[in-house]
């Protein structure tokens, strides 16, 4: 069973199971506590403790079907992903083979890629409105996001410090996804299948040829599209993903797709860079904070800037909250899943 399943389950039990048993502990006392109607022989005390027992079955049959439904959607999800993929392994590896190759002509392969990550995110949305449901009512059960950091490090640097700073962006990362929003940040590799090759860290070093600096705004599209000083991001990334980590229903369907955090030398201005739901990947400069690094995986799950002085998305952030909106909009991303 896919291990956050399991945590799913613990999180309905202590959350829903537990203050659902508290409430109706809550509505016994208050009949123990109702003074009797003689004359009557006590009848508002016997109405109420029908509500109560009424009450008790309703919610024990409620309770039960939902943590059967948690399991069930949880493992049976995670099984057929298995099932399909071994099944149908040669066919969806060519298609994702060649999907990976059509996504890596510059420009055009770009364009195909933007309307394609268009299309899962609204699709994977779509999908999350049960999820969408639960925010509403206040209820988070916790989900992942895979995260890895791509250290990029030009020729003739010392790498030590640049991998210490990008282990200190995860802890911090993983600390503002658990408080804010109840997911848990790791590794690509777990819970997808191992592949040769991939050691299940959350830092990778990729080596670039010149130090990178770039500007954010319109030049990360133009960059993305190939043009720019730097058209190896997209590319880098599709190394990263054909050998190593992704099985190929999972390189289709993009359900818990990894976002990769590239480390490059600056960015100029305004310290990191997001190209939205376009991209799995956000850039940002070695100098920056944990924080920032969060800011621009927010974009990269569809939050937009907002005002609020102490929010993540500020433009120019120096806390971390969220609002209850944007908790949901950030969990619904196809990069934010339960397996
Ligand atoms: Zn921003």
């Amino acid at each position: 069973m896919a291990e956050n399943c399991r945590e799913v389950q613990e999180w309905v039990e202590e959350e829903v199971v537990t203050s659902v048993e508290e409430w109706v502990e809550r509505r016994e006392e208050k009949c123990e506590k109702r003074k009797c109607k003689k004359l009557c022989l006590c009848c508002n005390k016997w109405f109420c403790w029908i509500e109560v027992i009424v009450e008790k079955v309703v919610t024990t049959v409620v309770t039960t079907v939902v943590k059967l439904v948690t399991t069930v959607v949880c493992e049976v999800a995670a099984v057929l992903i298995d099932v399909v993929n071994l099944v149908g392994s040669f066919i969806l590896g060519i298609v994702s083979g060649l999907l990976s190759l059509v996504f890596m002509i510059p420009f055009l392969g770009t364009l195909l890629r933007w309307i394609y990550e268009v299309i899962l995110a609204v699709v994977w949305r779509l999908a999350s409105i049960p999820d969408v449901v639960l925010g509403i009512l206040g209820l988070f059960p916790p989900k992942l996001l895979h995260v890895r950091v791509l250290v990029a490090c030009p020729e003739g640097v010392d790498v030590t410090d640049r991998l210490a700073r990008a282990d200190a962006w995860v802890k911090s990362v993983q600390q503002i996804f658990l408080d804010r929003a109840n997911v848990r940040v790791v590794p690509p590799s777990q819970p997808f299948r191992m592949k040769a090759g991939d050691d299940g860290a959350f830092v990778h070093q990729v080596p670039c040829g010149d130090a990178i600096v770039q500007p954010c705004g319109a030049g990360a599209f133009w960059d993305d599209l190939g043009f720019g000083p730097v058209p190896w991001y997209e590319q880098t990334l599709l190394m990263e993903n054909m050998g190593q980590y992704l099985d190929s229903t999972r390189r289709i369907l993009k359900y818990g797709a990894p976002l990769f955090v590239f480390m490059i030398d600056d960015v100029k201005g305004p310290g990191g860079c997001s190209l939205g739901p376009l991209a799995d990947y956000v850039v940002v400069g070695l100098d920056s904070e944990g924080l920032t690094v969060a800011h621009e995986l927010g974009h990269a799950c569809g939050l937009w800037h907002v005002k609020g002085h102490d929010n993540l998305m500020r433009s120019t952030h120096s806390d971390s909250k969220l609002k209850k909106w944007q908790k949901i909009m950030l969990r619904a991303s196809e990069h934010v899943t339960y397996f």
